[in-house]
């Protein structure tokens, strides 16, 4: 039997960015994943500015911008119904302009990615799905699944990847899901939103948050994120529609409007990950972990966390080791560059469900607009998150004094 250099379980943007990242360095690679594409996913849709440059890298910013995307300014936050705030992302200093998040259709920009990933000749199996690992000794090397008509498949590879998302088949095989927030979320486009302008319009109130963003051809997605226990028995659709309507700002922007889809909904939003316990095997994107979508960098997270897992798998190669102790680097690297933005989500996170801390804070933003924008820079991904994950920069933030730019 052919064996791979690296099997990717899962053609999300983790998948789709590890593959094309490994077929680059010259590495043949097989890509599984359960759906034909195009296929839906539960998201807020929004791709922070800073993975622009990865796109790029990857190839696959032309083909977004042939789709004439929605490009938002920023984010809009409305905290327990007052004025929404609009924040834009900071200016460059490279460029001395201000970046801009796409916001694209999940429907369109996976299957668009993973049409990259064909192109560049990476054999792809769509509805494949991978149920468990072939071992040597104890290093994975290479999976076992059922295609679409129900006959198994096994492919051998040197080293696997599982970027399966939330329910990868790593994360039940070797138990390795720390259960976060029992969180729910509920996602649909609309048509005919009032949307004032091109941002990311989070309204902060009881019983959740929602995020909603144009994502063109007149069409908005309306994310809710709610606690597991606000369903209590209720219908999805019932909760999301009187959920949404119970907040006078967003009842303002959706008066009119018609939802064009069936709700959708994903439960048990964040989560953490145990490490592999085994060699042969590397995790990126959801399927290292999950945090809360309010910040909405999920993508980011996947795309780069995919780079930084190729840099050492490509190591793996030169060294001919994929033992659990080398791969281990790869972990460690993720944690180094991510561990504030981390941080910074978990306090946004308390923050968010405390009422006086939540309306201090968005006034003290309102009156600072270096503050403000330094805020959703580094949410956005184009600035460190050591620039808010300070004790600087949280005195700043609970200060009642105006800001030194008058502002
Ligand atoms: C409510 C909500 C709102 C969000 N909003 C945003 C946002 O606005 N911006 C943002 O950047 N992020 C957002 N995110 C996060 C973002 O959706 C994820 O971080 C991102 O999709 C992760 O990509 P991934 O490739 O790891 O996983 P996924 O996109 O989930 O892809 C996993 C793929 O693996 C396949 N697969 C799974 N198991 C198997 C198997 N056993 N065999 C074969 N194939 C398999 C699946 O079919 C799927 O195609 C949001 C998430 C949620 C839940």
């Amino acid at each position: 039997m052919k064996i791979f250099d690296v099997v990717v379980i899962g053609g999300g943007p983790a998948g789709c960015a590890m593959a094309l990242d490994l077929n680059r360095r010259g590495y043949d690679v097989a890509l599984c994943d359960q759906a034909k594409f195009p296929r839906d996913k539960v998201c807020g849709e929004f791709i922070s500015p800073g993975a622009d440059p990865i796109l790029e890298w990857l190839g696959v910013l032309a083909s977004i911008e042939a789709l004439a995307p929605k490009r938002l300014k920023g984010v809009a936050i409305s905290s327990y119904e007052s004025a929404e705030l609009e924040i834009d992302y900071p200016v460059s200093t490279e460029t001395g302009l201000r970046p801009s998040s796409l916001s694209v259709p999940r429907y369109q920009l996976d299957a668009l990615f993973l049409k990259q990933v064909q192109n560049a000749g990476v054999k792809v199996f769509e509805q494949h799905k991978v149920t468990d690992f072939i071992f040597d000794d104890d290093c994975v090397a290479g999976v076992h699944g059922w295609d679409e008509n129900k006959t198994s498949f096994s492919l051998q590879a040197k080293l696997v990847v599982d970027a399966g998302g939330r329910n990868a088949v790593s994360l039940r095989k070797f138990n390795l899901k720390q259960e976060g927030n029992g969180k729910i979320a509920f996602s649909a486009h609309w048509q005919g939103v009032r949307l004032p302008d091109d941002y990311c319009y989070m309204h902060v109130s009881r019983p959740g948050y929602t995020g909603i963003s144009s994502v063109g051809n007149g069409r908005a997605n309306v994310v809710l994120v709610v606690d597991r226990s606000a369903l209590d028995g209720k219908k999805a659709e019932t909760l999301y529609h009187n959920v949404l309507m119970s907040n006078c700002r967003r009842c303002e922007m959706l008066q009119g409007a018609e939802r064009v889809e069936p709700v959708r909904s994903v439960e048990s939003l964040a989560f953490a990950v145990k490490p592999v316990p085994c060699g042969g095997l590397v995790l990126v994107g959801d399927a290292m972990g999950f945090i809360d979508p309010f910040t909405g960098e999920g993508i980011y997270l996947s795309l780069r966390s995919s780079q930084i897992a190729g840099e050492v798998i490509h190591a793996g190669f030169q060294n001919s080791n994929f033992s659990r102790k080398f791969l281990s680097v790869y972990n460690a690297r993720r944690q180094e560059e991510f561990g504030d933005k981390f941080l910074l989500s978990r306090v946004l996170q308390w923050l968010i469900y405390n009422r006086p801390f939540c309306n201090g804070v968005m006034k003290r933003l309102s009156t600072n607009r270096v503050l403000a924008e330094t805020l959703v820079g580094v949410i956005g991904d184009i600035l460190p998150a050591k620039k808010v994950v300070s004790m600087k920069f949280l005195l700043r933030l609970l200060s009642t004094r105006r800001g030194a730019n008058g502002q």
